[in-house]
Order: structure tokens, then C-alpha cells, then sequence
């Protein structure tokens, strides 16, 4: 062994609670494939420029809170732009953190002017008027708003209310490769507004026991939407979120959602990490905040995942 070598493998064995930086990536990630035994999965580098315009539009969805879909919105979106995609983000929950994680702070997130809240009450406003450019290249946003907590009473007699979304949408899809919309933690007026406007959806769910009976709720809803609004709206994937491998609860959850849902599950996990927190407060994807972390890897291998399965060019 040479001097080097030696040196090189002495500082690893110091550092054993920080794995060296080519074993936080891939093969060192939670799939649902590793965790349940099964045969191993792979998903190409997405390289092809896809074809320009026709946006597929995303929503991601769970009416439970603090499940991880601000998170999916901002990184997934993070991880599509880093291969080219572009990609708009709509900020459709009142509390406004995916605007917040974006780095939109203090009186510029309380200006009502230019949020979606202001595009769906202003009938002459256009989107594309208020797209405003994250850190990310590639990777755009329209602001949320508090008062988008008002929707549910301030639509109630409106004609085509479900519909709203949607048409604010229309004219910018074909700038785009993939709109996700971030959702708020209900099933009302405005996640039927986002679902109508949505090719599909992604939802986001803990692996924790309780959240397997939420689903089903979800799907419910999904469901009359269908019937109702918008019947090509399809389920992109069932998506495990605050993963961790050391307990038996999240593997017994996973296997729980894979029995009941096989088709729906994603290969991707996204494991438990303080990396997500940290970043929301520096308001940069942890794509760029902590770029070699698993949090990251596991972004980037969803959205080539999302793109295999044909839910994302
Ligand atoms: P939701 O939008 O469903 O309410 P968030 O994405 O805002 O959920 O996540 C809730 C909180 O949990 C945030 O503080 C976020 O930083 C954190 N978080 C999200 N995903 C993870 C994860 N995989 N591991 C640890 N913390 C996470
Ligand atoms: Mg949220």
C-alpha cells in the first residue's frame, strides 16, 4: 500500500459517522425495491432535450400537513431543471412555505400584487406577467399568499369556479416542460382547482402508520375529479417521505402502501434528513444547499423516475 493510499484510507476510517462523499449517492439510497427485497431498480439520465412546450402539469397532493410536499415541490422541481427541464412552481398553499423556501421573506411575502392569490381575483391579470426567477436556472415561481385561506368562502358562488386554475395556466404551457403545483393540506376549492388544472399527481406520504389511512382519502377525491372535471387526471405515484431505515415502523408502512397500492408506489424514498430544514431556512433547494447529500440523490433519482414513468418529459 502506498503512502497515499494509506493516508487516504486512515482518514476514512476517522471519519466513519460521515461516509465518504461517492457513498452518500445512489447506491447507498433507501428504495422500496432495496428495503423490500425485491429485484433492483435503475432509471436512465434523462439526456434528450424534450420536445419544446405542452407542459405536463403536476400537482403534489395530501391533505395531511408536514408530509413532505413543499419539500417534493421545490426539490423535484430542482432536480428536473438540473436536466434541462423547465420548470414552473406554483405556490398554492396560504401558508406560502414553498415562497419561503424559495428565499421570499418578510414584507415581499405579504405584497398581495403579483401572488396567485391576486391572479385568481383579478380576471385581467396574466400569469405570465408575475413569473418570477428562483436561484435555480431553469426553475421559476409564482408566489403564494396568506390570503389564499379565503378561497374556499370567496369562490363559493362563482361560475367555473374549479376551473380557475387552469385557465391562468393555459397560456404559459407551452414555455414550460413540467408546472408542479404545490398544494395545500386540505381537499378543498383549491386543490379541486389544481387537480382540474393537473395531468397528474404525486403524493407525498409519511411512513408512518396513520398516513396509510389518508391515502385512501386522497384517492377518494382523485377520484370525483375525474368524474367530474377532469377524467385524464391520473395518480404519477405514491411517494415515501421521512424514511428511516433503522426502524421497522417505516419498512412495515412501506410494505403496507407497496401491498395495497403496487402499482402506484415509487422506487424513490426520501429519507429522514435535517438537510430539508436547513435549506428551507438558507431558501435554496438542498439540490444546491447540500448538492452531494442522499437528500439531494434521492431528488435527482425521482425526478428520472418520474420521467421513465412518463409522468415528466
Ligand atoms: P408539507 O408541505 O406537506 O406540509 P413540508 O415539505 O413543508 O411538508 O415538510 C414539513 C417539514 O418537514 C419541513 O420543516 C421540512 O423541512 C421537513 N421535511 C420535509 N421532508 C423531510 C425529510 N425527508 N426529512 C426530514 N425533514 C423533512
Ligand atoms: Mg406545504
Amino acid at each position: 500500500m502506498g503512502k497515499n493510499a494509506r493516508k487516504t484510507s486512515l482518514y476514512n476510517a476517522k471519519s466513519t459517522n460521515k461516509p465518504a462523499l461517492s457513498k452518500t449517492r445512489e447506491e447507498s439510497l433507501a428504495t422500496t425495491s432495496d428495503v423490500l427485497g425485491k429485484k433492483l431498480r435503475n432509471f436512465p439520465e434523462p439526456t434528450k432535450t424534450p420536445e419544446a412546450g405542452n407542459a405536463k402539469v403536476i400537482s403534489v397532493v395530501n391533505q395531511k400537513g408536514g408530509v413532505g410536499k413543499t419539500t417534493t415541490a421545490i426539490n423535484l422541481g430542482a432536480a428536473l431543471a438540473e436536466v434541462g427541464r423547465r420548470v414552473l412552481l406554483i405556490d398554492f398553499d396560504s401558508q406560502a412555505s414553498m415562497t419561503t423556501g424559495l428565499g421570499i421573506k418578510g414584507t415581499a411575502l405579504r405584497e398581495q400584487y403579483g401572488s396567485i392569490w391576486y391572479l385568481l381575483n383579478d380576471s385581467e391579470a396574466k400569469l405570465e406577467d408575475f413569473i418570477l426567477k428562483s436561484s435555480v436556472p431553469g426553475l421559476d415561481f409564482i408566489r403564494g399568499h396568506e390570503d389564499l385561506a379565503a378561497a374556499e368562502a370567496a369562490f363559493v358562488s362563482e361560475i367555473a369556479k374549479e376551473h380557475k386554475l387552469r385557465k391562468l395556466l393555459a397560456p404559459v404551457l407551452d414555455r414550460y416542460d413540467v408546472v408542479l403545483i404545490d398544494c395545500s393540506p386540505s381537499l378543498g376549492t383549491l386543490t379541486v382547482n389544481a387537480l382540474t388544472a393537473s395531468n397528474g399527481v404525486i403524493i407525498p406520504m409519511e411512513c408512518e402508520y396513520f398516513a396509510v389511512l389518508g391515502l385512501s382519502l386522497v384517492k377518494k377525491t382523485i377520484q370525483k375529479i375525474k368524474e367530474n372535471t377532469n377524467p385524464q387526471l391520473e395518480i404519477l405515484g405514491i411517494l415515501a417521505t421521512m424514511f428511516e431505515k433503522k426502524t421497522s415502523h417505516s419498512r412495515e408502512v412501506l410494505e403496507l402502501i407497496d401491498k395495497e397500492f403496487p402499482d402506484e408506489v415509487f422506487d424513490t424514498i426520501i429519507s429522514r434528513t435535517v438537510r430539508f430544514s436547513e435549506s428551507t431556512v438558507a431558501g435554496v433547494p438542498v439540490t444546491a444547499y447540500a448538492s452531494s447529500s442522499t437528500g439531494s440523490a434521492s431528488y435527482r433519482r425521482l425526478a428520472r423516475e418520474l420521467i421513465a414513468r412518463g409522468g415528466a418529459k
